[in-house]
């Protein structure tokens, strides 16, 4: 049977091409073609002779995920895209423009197993692992498309990327490989729900990657309201794992703080964040809620400006460095999750 060439790591591929004869630059050449010229035809990759361009197209074939929809913001040109996989399952990419880098997003998981309550990606159920080809090729999917060059690299997308360990860290390798993407280890970041074992491992594993943990409460009693993760890993042993992990790594950690009226931007709150992280050196984006449709009881409005400003100042006098994160593709479906989730409803 035929496989996807883009779930072999260089290594894997360079073991695998040696089995039917071709030498190690022959995988240069044909990560050249994928990585760099993002042609995913064999027969047009003129520097193989059509024999080895047969061969290949016998043993491998190379899939991108498909289009469905793209959604590209007037305001930021914040692009979003919904993919389908090779079993019709869908997922979704973002692209984020800075003036001086594009920024992407990218799914690790078709829907989620965390389930947080404020996030539409676990509302609609989790379906299965993304392998390491299928993270790595939104990635190539998403530069062929809008002819861009991709900078940087959040793994913030649908999905847990710690409860998918093994190829998220097998796709950061491909992404990072100089015969590939070649992009740096410190311009990629994965953000995680927090699940303290995993924390460490990648630590140990990728101690160049940067951290983010999905904190968005002070304490377990307000984080088991929107975290149902949260009853598993506590908020201690949290920050116990990210406080191992920045004396492994030396690294960082950001801590993402979502902002929901009334129920977290209190003032008490972010004296209670400000304890908890004390010390740490970290960093705190305070993200005001995308609103989406809630179930419960608790509504998921947006805070009012000046409680997001007195959410800041309280860090600001605890020496606790923030940023109120600058909202991004506001007109488009922007929450993490939406726009799938709006095809899945239509297609019911
Ligand atoms: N599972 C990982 C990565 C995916 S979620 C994690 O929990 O970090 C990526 C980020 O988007 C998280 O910080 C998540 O809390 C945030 N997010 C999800 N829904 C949101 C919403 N409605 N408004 C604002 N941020 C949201």
């Amino acid at each position: 049977m035929r496989k996807n060439i883009l779930d072999f790591s260089y290594e894997e591929l360079v073991d695998e091409f040696s089995k039917i004869g071709l030498e190690k630059f022959r995988v240069d050449q044909v990560w050249d073609w994928i990585y760099k010229k993002h042609e995913f035809d064999f027969d047009k990759m003129t520097n193989l002779s059509k024999e080895h361009r047969n061969t290949l197209s016998e043993r491998f074939y190379i899939y991108v995920p498909e289009l469905l929809d793209i959604q590209i913001s007037q305001i930021d040109k914040t692009t979003k895209f919904l993919w389908k996989l090779e079993d019709d399952n869908t997922i979704e990419s973002v692209l984020l423009f800075h003036p001086d880098r594009i920024t992407a997003c990218i799914s690790t998981q078709v829907g989620c197993p965390a389930k947080c309550a404020f996030c539409a990606t676990g509302q609609s159920g989790f379906v299965r692992n993304l392998s390491a080809g299928e993270i790595v090729s939104q990635i190539i999917a998403m530069e062929k498309h809008r002819k861009v060059n991709i900078g940087n690299i959040v793994y913030m997308g649908m999905g847990e990327p710690l409860l998918n360990y093994k190829e998220v860290v097998k796709s950061v390798k491909m992404l990072n490989h100089k015969k590939g993407k070649n992009i740096s280890m410190r311009r990629i970041s994965i953000s995680t729900v927090g699940i303290p074992e995993k924390i460490v491992e990648l630590a140990q594993d990728l101690p160049e990657v940067k951290l983010a943990i999905s904190l968005h409460a002070p304490n377990n009693y307000k984080r088991d309201i929107i975290v149902p993760m949260n009853k598993k890993y506590s908020v201690e042993e949290i920050i116990q794992s990210a406080k191992e992990y920045q004396k492994i790594t030396k690294n960082r950690v950001t801590f993402e703080y979502i902002l929901i009226r009334e129920f977290n931007d209190f003032v008490d709150d972010a004296e209670k964040l400000a304890e908890l992280l004390k010390g740490m050196g970290a960093y705190v984006n305070l993200i005001p809620v995308n609103p989406v449709p809630s179930s419960g009881e608790l509504k998921f409005e947006r805070p009012h400006h000046w409680a997001i400003e007195r959410f800041k100042e309280v860090l600001d006098k605890h020496n606790i460095e923030n940023e109120i994160r600058r909202e991004k593709g506001t007109d488009i479906d922007a929450a993490c999750g939406q726009l799938r989730r709006r095809y899945i409803t239509n297609k019911k």
